[in-house]
């Protein structure tokens, strides 16, 4: 069995609002993304794929090469929807020659919490459930809003809180069952309508319930300015 990931870099971070895509902004003193490929090389994955934007490819490369992160094996360009680039992730794997027992942890190069723990935790559920994706209990109460003619919200119903879970990554599956889900929502386009992470494409094209793997309430995508006052503030407390 090996291990596999796709670490995701390939958005353009609009709600940052920086002339500095997120992903490579400096965050104690390193840029995001580095954080991700430390702990998925911290938690011993055979293969690492970055997928970033065309343009920054070559920022890319010499990032991995000057700090040695000699587990990834391929810079690839990812596509207009985070799905286009989990798909180009998953073709790299492919070429790479990853089968039906081998295991592919995708992950938001956004969120540099997950550490090698929740990784290591993730691909051993898989293992004993089949599917595992990151998450946690959702502590605020969720609404379901609709939006009115004048473009106010109105919250419509509230779904039980103890039922609300917050969803992130990584999301790890066995290759051959990812890959065969992806695929099906290319081969159907009206199956990408809407579609924000992994076990929404698994639900969606093969009715797969995934498991839910403990995550950490750290474990935030880096979003909007203040997400990177909270990534320094984390930083600092464990220097
Ligand atoms: O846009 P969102 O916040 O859901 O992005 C989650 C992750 O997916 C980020 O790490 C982002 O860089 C990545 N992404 C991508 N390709 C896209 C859109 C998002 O790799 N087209």
């Amino acid at each position: 069995m090996k291990t596999g990931a796709i670490v995701l870099a390939a958005g353009n971070g609009s709600r940052m609002h920086s002339a500095v895509k997120k992903q490579f902004m400096t965050v104690g003193g390193k840029p995001l993304i580095w954080y991700s490929l430390q702990h998925f090389t911290a938690a011993g994955v055979d293969d690492i794929i970055l997928v970033t934007g065309e343009s920054d490819i070559e920022y890319c490369h010499k990032m991995v090469s000057d700090y040695g992160f000699d587990r990834v094996r391929r810079v690839t360009s990812g596509g207009k929807e985070r799905y286009d680039s989990v798909y180009r992730g998953l073709c790299a794997l492919k070429e790479l020659g990853y089968g039906e027992n081998d295991v592919a942890a995708i992950h938001d190069g956004a969120r540099p919490f997950a550490d090698a723990e929740i990784i290591r935790r993730t691909i051993s559920d898989v293992q004993a459930y089949g599917t595992s994706i990151a998450a946690m209990p959702s502590k605020d109460t969720i609404k379901i809003a609709r939006k009115m003619n004048d473009g106010a919200y109105e919250a419509v119903s509230t779904p039980d809180r103890s039922a609300c879970w917050m969803i992130q990554t990584p999301q790890t599956f066995f290759f051959s069952q990812i890959k065969n889900a992806y695929d099906g929502i290319y081969a159907d386009p009206a199956l990408q309508a809407g579609v924000t992470d992994d076990a929404m494409v698994m639900e969606r094209v093969l009715g797969v319930k995934c498991h839910l793997t403990e995550g950490a309430y750290r474990n935030i995508k880096v979003t909007t300015p203040e997400d990177l006052m909270i990534a320094e503030a984390f930083l600092r407390a464990v220097e």
